[in-house]
């Protein structure tokens, strides 16, 4: 075996993880290794202010270690922002997974991984992204109680991309509500990039308003199976950003909204899933602030997600999940209001929000 040696000068360009971009005062940090399953995996807990720090794994072939550590400092962190946001008393965490989940996902390591979240005695809770099953779940279940995200006859909320969908959905109709003066989305153009679990989701609820809903994917036959099934028109084009439209909804990739897309954009509104829109959160939310584009910010309005997972710990059910859900519309068309009336991007007023929620606990304890 070639063990990769670093010459001591070379570390120097090499941030620690306390000293990486995305280090954010994190609490903890976790290396995962077991050399019997081939698990390599990276716990990122960012904050337990307001409780146990929730999110899922990620499985992913990252092309560096650094990057799987980014990654995982970065969706923590998020998460952080997402709960306080919504109103839930959890705390941001997430795990990544060096690896990739079509080939190297066994079920030993999967169990592997479950006995290291198990090890952090519940501050950190589990639940899937993206290389991840509800099923991977289940088996995460038979050895630690601290697992979200499984499978309803096993008393979980199931699949939460409906869900999350939904609350996409909402947060849209506010920012249309804000950006028109109606939350009514008939006739009005949606781009809906990526159309996996969440995106066909709301494709479906785009349909039944009457939108005009435009798809797009790298996937083919998911295009041609979403169309039949819609109805709705598949983008033949090969630059989305510069379409005319009414809403663009990113539903894939974070970081679409960046230096090369946004000056093209002609979207009013920008309402979509996918995680870290924004490539600069500061840079390009104030472009999109003088450009007149109302952004809905994406960790407020994917928060369905959470809602549905969080079922499982406050054992609510599903008439709960769906009131949780749609307050998403009341939070985001107050976000937006709050943003105009301070002078401030969509994105800053929901962090504010969501930090001044923390603020407020940490000085109660
Ligand atoms: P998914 O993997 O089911 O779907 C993603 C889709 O995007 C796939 O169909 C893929 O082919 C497509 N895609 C990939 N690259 C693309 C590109 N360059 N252009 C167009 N399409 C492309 O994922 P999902 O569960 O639907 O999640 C979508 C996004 O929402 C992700 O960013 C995810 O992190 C975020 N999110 C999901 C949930 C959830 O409940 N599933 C919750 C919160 C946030």
């Amino acid at each position: 075996m070639v063990t990769e040696v670093v010459d001591s000068k070379d570390l120097k360009k090499f941030a620690p993880v306390f000293g990486q971009m995305s280090f954010d005062n994190h609490e903890q940090v976790v290396f995962c290794n077991d050399k019997d399953t081939g698990l390599k995996a990276i716990i990122g807990i960012h904050n337990t202010v307001l409780g146990p720090a929730l999110g899922g794994t990620r499985m992913w072939n990252y092309a560096s270690e650094w990057e799987a550590v980014n990654d995982a400092l970065r969706l923590s962190r998020g998460m952080t922002f997402k709960a306080a946001i919504t109103g839930l008393n959890l705390g941001g965490g997430k795990a990544v997974i060096i690896g990739d989940a079509k080939t190297q996902k066994t079920p030993e390591l999967m169990l592997r991984f479950g006995e290291f979240v198990h090890s952090l005695s519940g501050k950190y809770i589990t639940a899937e992204d993206v290389g991840m099953t509800t099923s991977d779940m289940d088996l995460v279940r038979t050895v630690t109680p601290f697992v979200t995200g499984i499978s309803e006859d096993i008393g979980g909320a199931g699949n939460p991309s409906p869900i999350t969908a939904y609350g996409v959905f909402m947060g849209m109709k506010a920012a249309a509500k804000y950006a028109y003066g109606s939350d009514v989305l008939e006739e009005k153009v949606v781009y809906v990039q990526g159309i996996g679990n969440v995106g066909e989701s709301l494709v479906e609820h785009l349909s039944n308003e009457g939108a005009k809903v435009v798809i797009s994917d790298i996937n083919q036959q998911r295009l041609e199976e979403v169309r039949d099934k819609y109805g709705v028109t598949i983008y033949e084009g090969d630059n989305i950003y510069a379409e005319d439209m009414d809403i663009y909804a990113p539903c894939a990739l974070g970081a679409t909204v960046n230096d090369g897309t946004i000056s093209q954009l002609k979207a009013k509104v920008i309402a979509g899933a996918a995680n870290n829109q924004l490539a600069d959160e500061n840079i390009h939310g104030t472009i999109l602030r003088e450009k007149g584009i109302v952004y809905a910010p994406d960790f407020l309005i994917n928060a369905g997600g959470i809602i549905n997972v969080y079922a499982e710990l406050e054992n609510y059910g599903k008439q709960e999940i769906i009131r949780k859900t749609e307050n998403i519309y009341n939070t985001t068309l107050e976000i937006l209001n709050n943003a105009e009336t301070n002078g401030v991007t969509s994105h800053q007023a929901a962090f504010d929000i969501a930090q001044s929620r923390i603020d407020a606990r940490k000085k109660e304890r």
